[in-house]
């Protein structure tokens, strides 16, 4: 897709509106109103108007439709003080709400989300030592400086309460001009007083050449920066960020997984010697309000964010950077489904800026744009200074004699041996959560099952409890089988991340083990401080999941072995050989980041496959040209486009009923039918989820055909029962 193929929805012509106006509603489902102004108001002026009986937030969008009378319309309540929301972004989310066929009211309140986002936040007061009279006279004077000077912004309460003092001495610090009251606007994200710039190769230097030149040619802003793990990359990106501080310009960096941003945080603020401001679910509300406002008035220069920051009023966006961009945590599942990496680039090309999208196992559709000149291409030949890609063995899993209940290859045991023997760190993979993937009762064969959704009961010896990987759904352990009544006959059958820790610590009692899955670590501190542990050296054997996998660092880490490499390529997912692929790169080059070599084991029943041949001789061209061939062939993206329109109910008989009638009320005149196909209606591979039942049609369209107009005019005219959901998704990326 293309921003600039599009017509953009508002034009900076009709900026200034006077007499009336239409103003958007941010409230799922409300829609556009015309008000009255006294006056004149600007597009992207953010509101308060009256309809029916309620107010609402609003965004001034429009002059007025004309369609009602001047006198019967209503005034505006209240008009913000607060800068306006911009053009490009309004653009942006009505290109958004366009594409992925989603209501555009709630897609700005992606881009405000919470009322109180608009009103100024508070400052402090707070002390301040005068540095020109800072001599206390008394002891408890004395004692307030003292603490102050390690302590500093505290406000006359903290201070009084901290140093157990009574308000009365610290007024009488203030007046004699001790003290003095400041506020605590301080604006700490926005000048580099002091950089610490790593001196840059000649790959490097040479990349950042080529981005600035043809960036200043404003014709072609997205780039593809391809380069191994480790070849740095994101030196190079850092350094862009520091071009655009110094021009006083914002910039953006997106992550995949925030929880594993510490590290990046600790080498940003090693650079630039100040935080950046960080941007996800995790941050509080007050936190993000106060961020949200030195955004949009462009105090704050860099946002470091998940998807959602995407949506953040910047006043002077000038650069983007979507790190890992292959990564399929990018794509929203809920709510509004949109894939944040394509969408960096449509705001990319709205606000003018550059766009970086960096990754070692780069997407097919990335790689797609950059061979047809849509984006550039900088690559990064090899590793940074003297370290190597590690040697990848592929161990075929079909030859090996393991005693049951062992996953654990002979020839990744010898290397585990041997990298211990070594004083060298090991990881042990396999991207399956809790002990085993499925459960059954041995006297009669009966299989845990989620009792809301078509899926096995995980077994999660760590707390002790059946789950389901899908909705969440946990139960207890019994010791009898609900349906037999047996007692403790259970089979486990396969292996998870806790099965294979077991196994290890059997085989190397003495190592100093650690596992790390996502529901093992329940908060972020604690992650941090494996992750910190683990880098530090006090950790011999690390078993885990993806979590693992991605973006670390580990100076001592040499030797990386993939359990159950295949996991991921079953199934019908089209990214199904692309993700594995990808994964097990991210993985293996966990192995060996710095002067020690790495090495990387992938156990494999099928070492044929042209995911495996793939890794073994480490040409990513190759691979990417077979699968690509192959889609292709099928007119898949990105050769192709998709859409998936998901039935969902809890009454399956009205479910049926109604995907048959949609079944048969497909356009059969529209100009682009003979380059769509509609595959389906069927059951769901995941046919009940959370206690509703699934549908699903998937829609295909041949080249770039625009299959929302098809959906938009198929769904027109149908009626649509009150316990009938429809979930549109346009460039799917999950096909259960
Ligand atoms: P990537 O983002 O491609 O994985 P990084 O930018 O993280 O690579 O670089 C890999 C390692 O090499 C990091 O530890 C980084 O600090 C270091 N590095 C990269 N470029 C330089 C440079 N020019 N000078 C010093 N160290 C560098
Ligand atoms: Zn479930
Ligand atoms: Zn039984």
């Amino acid at each position: 897709m293309n921003s600039k193929d599009k017509a953009i929805f508002i034009k900076n012509a009709d900026k200034q509106l006077k007499n009336s106006c239409q103003v958007i509603i941010i409230s799922p489902g409300k829609g556009i109103y015309d008000y009255k102004i006294k006056g004149s108001i600007d597009i992207g002026q953010v509101v308060s108007v009256p309809l029916r009986k309620n107010i609402y937030l609003g965004i001034v969008i429009a002059k007025g439709s004309n369609n009602f009378p001047q006198y019967k319309l209503k005034d505006i309540i209240e008009i913000y003080k607060l800068p306006l929301i911009s053009m490009e972004l309004l653009n942006f989310c009505y290109w958004l709400s366009d594409w992925y066929m989603c209501d555009i009211s709630q897609v700005l309140k992606m881009v405000i989300p919470a009322v109180n986002f608009i009103s100024p936040v508070k400052d402090r007061a707070i002390l301040k030592i005068n540095n020109k009279s800072n001599i206390a006279t008394t002891v408890l004077g004395k004692k307030v400086l003292e603490h102050l000077k390690k302590n500093p912004s505290l406000t006359l309460s903290e201070c009084s309460r901290e140093v157990k003092v009574s308000y009365g001495v610290i007024k009488k610090l203030i007046f004699d001009q001790v003290l003095v009251i400041d506020s605590d606007n301080e604006i700490k994200h926005n000048k580099i007083i002091k950089e610490n710039t790593p001196k840059l190769n000649q790959h490097q230097l040479e990349a950042i050449k080529k981005i600035k030149s043809i960036a200043s040619k404003k014709n072609n802003n997205v780039f593809l920066l391809d380069g191994v793990t480790g070849s740095g990359k994101t030196e190079i990106y850092l350094e862009l960020i520091s071009d655009e501080i110094k021009r006083g310009r914002q910039s953006l960096v997106l992550l995949p997984e925030i929880a594993l941003s510490k590290q990046f945080i600790d080498r940003f603020e090693k650079r630039f010697n100040f935080m950046p401001a960080i941007w996800h679910s995790e941050i509080s509300n007050k936190e993000k309000r106060k961020t949200w406002q030195k955004v949009i008035k462009g105090e704050i220069k860099v946002v470091i964010g998940a998807r959602s920051a995407l949506f953040m009023p910047f006043s002077s966006l000038s650069l983007i950077v979507v790190d890992e961009e292959h990564d399929s945590s990018y794509k929203q599942e809920d709510g509004i489904i949109y894939n944040a990496r394509d969408m960096a680039v449509v705001r990319g090309n709205l606000s003018n800026s550059k766009v970086i999208l960096a990754s070692a196992t780069p997407s097919l559709e990335s790689v797609h744009n950059a061979n047809i000149g849509k984006y550039n291409r900088i690559e990064l030949p090899e590793r940074f200074g003297s370290a190597v890609m590690p040697r990848i063995k592929i161990i075929d899993m079909r030859k090996e004699k393991l005693s049951t209940n062992q996953w654990i290859a002979h020839e990744s045991k010898e290397a585990i041996k041997k990298a211990l023997n070594d004083k060298e760190q090991v990881l042990l993979y396999i991207n399956r959560r809790g002990y085993a993937p499925l459960t059954l009762c041995r006297s009669c064969g009966y299989r845990f099952q989620c009792i809301n959704c078509s899926s096995w009961l995980v077994n999660h010896k760590v707390i002790n409890k059946m789950l389901c990987h899908y909705c969440g759904y946990k139960e207890d352990i019994e010791d009898e089988c609900p349906n037999c009544k047996s007692k403790k006959e259970f089979a486990p059958c396969g292996p998870g991340v806790e099965r294979l820790a077991a196994e290890a610590k059997e085989l190397f009692p003495k190592a100093r083990l650690e596992m790390i899955a996502s529901d093992t670590l329940d908060n972020s501190s604690k992650t941090e401080n494996i992750f910190n542990t683990i880098a530090l050296g006090n950790v011999d054997i690390i078993v885990g999941t993806q979590l693992v996998a991605k973006g670390h660092h580990f100076p001592n880490l040499t030797t990386v072995i993939a359990i159950d490499a295949d996991i991921g390529l079953s199934g019908g997912d089209l990214r199904a050989s692309e993700r594995t692929f990808q994964m097990l790169t991210q993985l293996t080059g966990r192995a060996g980041r710095e002067k020690k070599k790495g090495y990387a084991y992938i156990q494999s029943y099928d070492p044929k496959h042209t995911v495996m041949e793939a890794m073994q001789t480490g040409s990513i061209k190759n691979f990417i040209k077979v699968e690509a061939d192959g889609r292709k062939d099928r007119s898949l993206p990105p050769y192709g486009r998709l859409g998936s329109l998901i039935i969902q109910s809890s009454n399956l008989d009205i479910l049926e009923q109604f995907v048959k009638n949609l079944s048969s009320k497909a356009p059969k005149i529209h100009k682009d039918k003979d380059r769509i196909d509609i595959l389906g209606p069927a059951p769901a591979p995941i046919a009940k989820l959370r206690g509703l039942y699934r549908y699903r049609f998937l829609i295909k369209g041949k080249g770039d055909v625009r299959i929302q107009a098809f959906i938009k005019e198929w769904l027109l005219n149908i009626k649509i029962d009150k316990v009938i959901r429809i979930k549109i998704d346009i460039d799917p990326y999950n096909f259960l």
